[in-house]
């Protein structure tokens, strides 16, 4: 059973957000990019979803003149769940850190949520962050921090009112299962407890969508898959999730979109994919 989420916005993403299964072809199509980027989806079929990210012809050249994006285009629409595959230096981190402003694409346009994020006035760029929860390998969390502490920090950070904090971070603490650990530690949780705080962390401001740079990367296969089900989970929610991985097993047995890189091009954007190409 799901928790119950009550009072946020999430619970409004619950109600307004989620479609019907048949909504969601899951034939396997391979596509090119049809004229119209709102076509340009993975499925190969006009998707009426509203997108969530849109890359539209982004290339990313580094001041040493290193090509690490070459005319990208990506629409990923609200609720998808997304593997970003490809070989280390095919372009993966460089993609997340546009969507983050990171980076600025050199070419071209990475719009979030209706805003092209490299226009966006600096004094915006905070609101544009907190529509992205991210997730790292190495969860990076504050050593001196609990838990609780740990989540509520990304809210105290962006100037959340403190009577919001503690309802917002007890949700997303019941959201990844780790009530009871709340007053602990980092270095008293096991590497799988670290991932889900970290998550809860990218959720607690109820993002739009969630980047998740090889969240499995530093775990055992079967926390591995944990991970991979609170994923899921949160993405059942309706919030989109776009996750790069090395982790052929796991892509290849859920069958989502594949998005795969290679020398900073897509070459290949599926629908029920596996890691690799088929045949
Ligand atoms: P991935 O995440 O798939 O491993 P990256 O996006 O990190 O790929 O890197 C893509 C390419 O861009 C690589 O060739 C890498 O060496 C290069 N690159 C990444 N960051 C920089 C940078 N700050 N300056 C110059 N080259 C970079």
């Amino acid at each position: 059973m799901l928790p119950l989420i009550t009072g946020g916005s999430l619970s409004a993403i619950l109600t307004s957000v989620l479609r019907p299964p048949e909504a969601r072809p899951d034939s396997r199509v391979e596509t090119g990019y049809p004229a119209g980027l709102s076509a340009a989806n993975g499925y190969g079929v006009v998707d009426t979803r509203r997108p969530v990210l849109v890359l539209n012809d982004v290339t990313k050249t580094y001041p040493n003149g290193r090509d690490a994006l070459k005319d990208v285009d990506l629409v990923v629409p609200e609720g998808d769940f997304v593997f970003l595959v490809g070989a280390s230096g095919a372009g993966k981190s460089t993609l997340m850190k546009l969507l983050i402003r990171d980076e600025l694409p050199t070419r071209g346009t990475v719009t979030l949520d209706g805003d092209d994020v490299a226009r966006l006035p600096r004094r915006k760029v905070p609101m544009v962050r907190r529509k992205i929860g991210i997730v790292f390998q190495d969860f990076k969390l504050l050593p001196r921090k609990s838990v609780r502490e740990n989540i509520a920090f990304a809210l105290e950070v962006t100037g959340t009112p403190r009577r919001k904090i503690r309802p917002a971070v007890d949700r997303a603490l019941a959201l990844v299962g780790l009530t009871r650990q709340a007053e602990q530690y980092p270095n008293q949780l096991s590497g799988g407890e670290q991932q889900r705080t970290a998550i809860a962390r990218a959720l607690v401001h109820d993002p739009r969508i969630v980047i998740a740079d090889e969240p499995t990367g530093n775990l055992d296969p079967l926390i591995s898959w944990e991970i991979l089900q609170l994923l899921l989970r949160i993405n059942e929610l309706g919030v989109t999730v776009l996750m790069a991985t090395h982790d052929a097993d796991i892509v290849t047995a859920l069958r989502k979109r594949v998005v795969a890189l290679e020398e900073g091009r897509i070459i290949r954007d599926e629908v029920g994919g596996g890691y690799h190409r088929a045949g």
